[in-house]
């Protein structure tokens, strides 16, 4: 049995005693934390993210602002969306919601927001400063591993961590982090050999490629911590890239799915909201 089974709960617990006393101290000085969501489209991945989102910073005591644009709305029109909600100073950070349809271009889209309500890194500029070391809002579901990490005093600094993915949403942000916090890492993706001699080797695995209970004991040892960020589905219910069930007796630690990084990640957003309208307000100084 894994020492310990590292749920989300209580890192959110902890985390929205914090937001709360925040919130009131921005209340005072006359701010509300608002976050905008940009959503193209009604995908049922986006909508039940939303509805969770909604719900948890209703609960926080965050406004939220949906900006719902039809399918087929062209790449001008969602400029002008964004150039909006950068102009809207009341919507302290945003987040849009991808894929995007694919006769719209990405990258452009996400640059163009401005870089102090980017609460997701989803910018070049945001991703170039995550890499130079430089104060910036995190990816949340790569900064909710490192919250993981530090709540269930895993040590970091010397370890070696193999971090399993490396799209620029999870496997390469969450790399840099953990390389700032002295980690040595090594980044595996589909062209990797021997995939499980080098997981094995780790102190610390981070699985982030959506292949549902794709990695079992034969990847494991005895000591390691496994954060799973993989939110997948097989035979109708949520399950993560590693089969839980065969690898947590093996090891120290292991993440939950559902009830592990992804609870994290949400709040995480959240969090970035309150800190961006902490800026606004004056309360903490701006990354730049
Ligand atoms: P991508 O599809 O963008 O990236 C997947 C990565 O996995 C790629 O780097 C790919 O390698 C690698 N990969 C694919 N197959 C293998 C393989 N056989 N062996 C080793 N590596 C492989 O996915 P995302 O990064 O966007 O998402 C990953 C997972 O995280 C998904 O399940 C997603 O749902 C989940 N997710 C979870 C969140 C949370 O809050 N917990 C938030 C966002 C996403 P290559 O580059 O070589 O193709």
């Amino acid at each position: 049995m894994a020492e310990i089974i590292m749920k989300a709960k209580p890192v959110v617990d902890e985390l929205v005693e914090h937001i709360e006393a925040r919130i009131d101290a921005l209340h005072k000085k006359g701010f509300s934390p608002k976050l905008g969501i940009l959503r193209v489209g009604a995908r049922e991945d986006d909508l039940s993210y939303e509805r969770m989102a909604l719900r948890r910073a209703e609960a926080m005591g965050i406004e939220a602002e949906v900006f719902e644009m039809p399918e087929d709305v062209t790449q001008e029109q969602m400029f002008e969306k964004i150039a909006q909600i950068n102009a809207d100073d009341s919507i302290h950070g945003c987040l849009m919601f991808r894929p995007l349809p694919p006769h719209l271009e990405e990258q452009p889209l996400c640059d163009a927001l401005l870089r102090g309500k980017d609460i997701d890194a989803n910018s070049r500029e945001s991703l170039a400063d995550i890499y130079g070391d430089i104060p910036c809002f995190c990816p949340s579901t790569a900064e909710a591993c490192i919250r993981l990490l530090n709540f269930y005093k895993i040590p970091i600094a010397g370890k070696k961590v193999v971090v399993v993915g490396r799209s620029l949403v999870i496997g390469k942000p969450v790399a840099m982090m953990l390389l700032r916090r002295n980690a040595t890492v090594t980044m595996c993706h589909s062209r990797t050999e021997d995939l499980p001699a080098t997981m094995r080797a780790a102190d610390i695995v981070i699985c982030a490629t959506g292949r549902a209970k794709a990695y079992g004991p034969e990847c494991f040892a005895p000591g390691q911590t496994v954060i799973d960020v993989g939110i997948n589905f097989a035979d109708g219910k949520m399950c993560g890239d590693v089969d839980f069930d065969a690898v947590e007796p093996i090891v120290h630690a292991i993440t939950p799915v559902p009830g592990g990084t992804g609870s994290v990640t949400t709040n995480t957003t959240l969090e970035h909201v309150v800190v961006a309208a902490e800026i606004a307000a004056g309360i903490r100084p701006s990354m730049n």
